[in-house]
């Protein structure tokens, strides 16, 4: 069988492009999306011709090449796809996506703070992206019109022990170029009056809330206006590295070099690349509230706590949402499932079974010491205990201003299996023709255009 395929884009294609003919029998092909043409014999069929009744073992014949091929449309598969686009104009690109849309999971659920880069200590990658990924993210607000606003963040000791603290991230700033002032009490009060601070305070003019959906829709829909193609509903069920092809629930693609964009299964993916095999995710379910309106006026941006530097999570703190309202940011228990954001819903019974036999080797080993980390954490699922890590702050929030909200996101946090350890930075892993994006964390949407360049390496 002589097989063909079609280059173009959902803009420029014409109908006229496509014969229209009988269905073969030996076409595979499937509808679920209309920039995708299978193209099978010698002839050539538009999605209107394709049956849907045809069977997997014909669906499965499907092949199609592309340079590069992406697994997954979150915030790190769309940048690198952006990336790409703009070195080499003319590649041809295949986005697959198993979701109907891109965003769906962490890009489009986060909190959508734009950081500034301070807490990354020297060396690091996040270190080494975020603050430039900050400007470039609001560069391409201001030029798409993104809903983003510019209302600083304020970091709070509460104790003299968090003081030295306070200093490191002061060094971090100064080391990552990243514009950070450390004012009185009385200065960070003029900027937050609600809040109360041990004799000194960070104030971080550099940090924006941005409308992190609006970020996603917006590169998809540029991203197809150059060009690059999308297959949603489909999930890369298996790859062969030697071949260089992913076959999806559909069909078989074909790559020049792969990027692994798949976000909290992107070490699902990467393994059947036979890379990142020291590596495993264990999912983190952050649940927000909110403040009721009326006491909105008590917080005018973002205020954290002094971080706990040994652990992942950046503790209880207030955000400005840029719908408006303020959200008190999240909790980060450990989760039945990468995608199981409802209490009975999605639970992924092997993946529950492998994140508690993870988390208990964690607990037992207590490396980083991660049952401090636990204990905290799973508190704070309390209302009541919430309630007390967000008065540290805000001394002045009362049971009465906080509201659960229906927003809740995961975050997958990248163990490495050997040293039994959280990985802190963001890994990048290479195989033969396919890169691995493996622990694409917080903050990684603020990084994410110049993470992207540096994904592609020398790609
Ligand atoms: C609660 C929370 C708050 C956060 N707050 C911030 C913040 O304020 N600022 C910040 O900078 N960062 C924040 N982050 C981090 C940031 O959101 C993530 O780092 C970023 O969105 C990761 O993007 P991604 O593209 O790697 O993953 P995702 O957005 O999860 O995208 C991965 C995609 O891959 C798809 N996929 C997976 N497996 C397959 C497969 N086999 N086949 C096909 N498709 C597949 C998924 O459906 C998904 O759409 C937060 C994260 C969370 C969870």
């Amino acid at each position: 069988m002589q097989l063909k395929w079609c280059r173009g884009t959902e803009s420029n294609r014409r109908h006229e492009d496509f014969q229209s003919t009988a269905l073969p029998t030996e076409l595979a092909a499937h509808t679920l999306n209309p920039v995708t043409l299978y193209l099978a014999s010698d002839k050539v069929f538009r999605p209107s011709d394709i049956s849907k009744s045809l069977d997997t073992r014909e669906l499965l014949m499907t092949i199609m090449t592309y340079d590069f091929i992406i697994v997954g449309a979150g915030i790190i598969g769309l940048t690198v796809a952006n990336s790409l686009k703009h070195r080499n104009p003319s590649s041809n690109i295949l986005v697959i996506e198993k979701e109907p849309t891109p965003g769906l999971h962490a890009s489009g659920r986060n909190s959508g703070i734009l950081h500034s880069g301070i807490y990354y200590g020297p060396g690091t990658l996040k270190a080494k992206v975020c603050a430039r990924g900050n400007e470039r993210m609001l560069a391409f607000a201001k030029e798409h019109k993104i809903p983003c606003n510019n209302v600083g963040k304020v970091i709070i000791p509460v104790e003299e022990s968090d003081l030295p603290t306070l200093d490191k991230l002061m060094a971090n700033a100064k080391h990552n170029g990243v514009r950070a002032e450390k004012l009185t009490a009385t200065e960070i009060k003029e900027i937050e009056p609600y809040c109360d601070p041990y004799e000194v305070g960070i104030y971080c003019p550099d940090t924006s809330i941005i409308d992190s959906k609006a970020v996603v829709a917006k590169l998809r829909s540029i991203l197809s206006l150059k060009g690059v193609e999308f297959l949603f509903n489909q999930k890369v069920v298996s790859a062969n590295a030697a071949e260089k092809w992913v076959q999806t629930t559909i069909g078989r693609y074909h790559f020049g070099h792969l990027f692994n964009c798949a976000g909290a299964y992107a070490d699902v993916l990467a393994k059947m690349f036979g890379v990142g095999k020291g590596y495993r995710f264990v999912p983190f379910k952050g649940i927000y509230f909110k403040l009721k309106p009326e006491f909105n006026n008590m917080v005018r941006g973002n205020i954290y706590p002094v971080p706990d530097i040994r652990f992942p999570f950046l503790g209880v703190h207030f955000s400005v949402s840029i719908g408006g309202g303020v959200y008190v940011v999240p909790t980060a228990i450990p989760a039945f499932g990468r995608e199981n954001y409802f209490p009975f819903k999605d639970i992924n019974l092997a993946e529950a079974i492998w994140s508690g036999f993870n988390l208990a080797k964690l607990y037992i080993s207590d490396r980083h010491n991660f049952r401090e980390l636990v204990h905290r954490e799973v508190a704070n699922y309390s209302k009541s205990n919430f309630l007390k890590a967000a008065r540290i702050l805000v001394p002045s929030v009362t049971a009465d201003a906080l509201l659960r909200s229906d927003k809740v996101g995961i975050r997958p946090q990248l163990v490495n299996i050997r040293k039994g350890e959280f990985e802190l930075d963001y890994v990048v892993e290479r195989g033969k023709n396919s890169t691995h994006v493996l622990n694409a964390i917080s903050p990684a949407f603020t990084s994410s255009f110049e993470f992207a360049d540096k994904v592609l390496g020398t790609t």
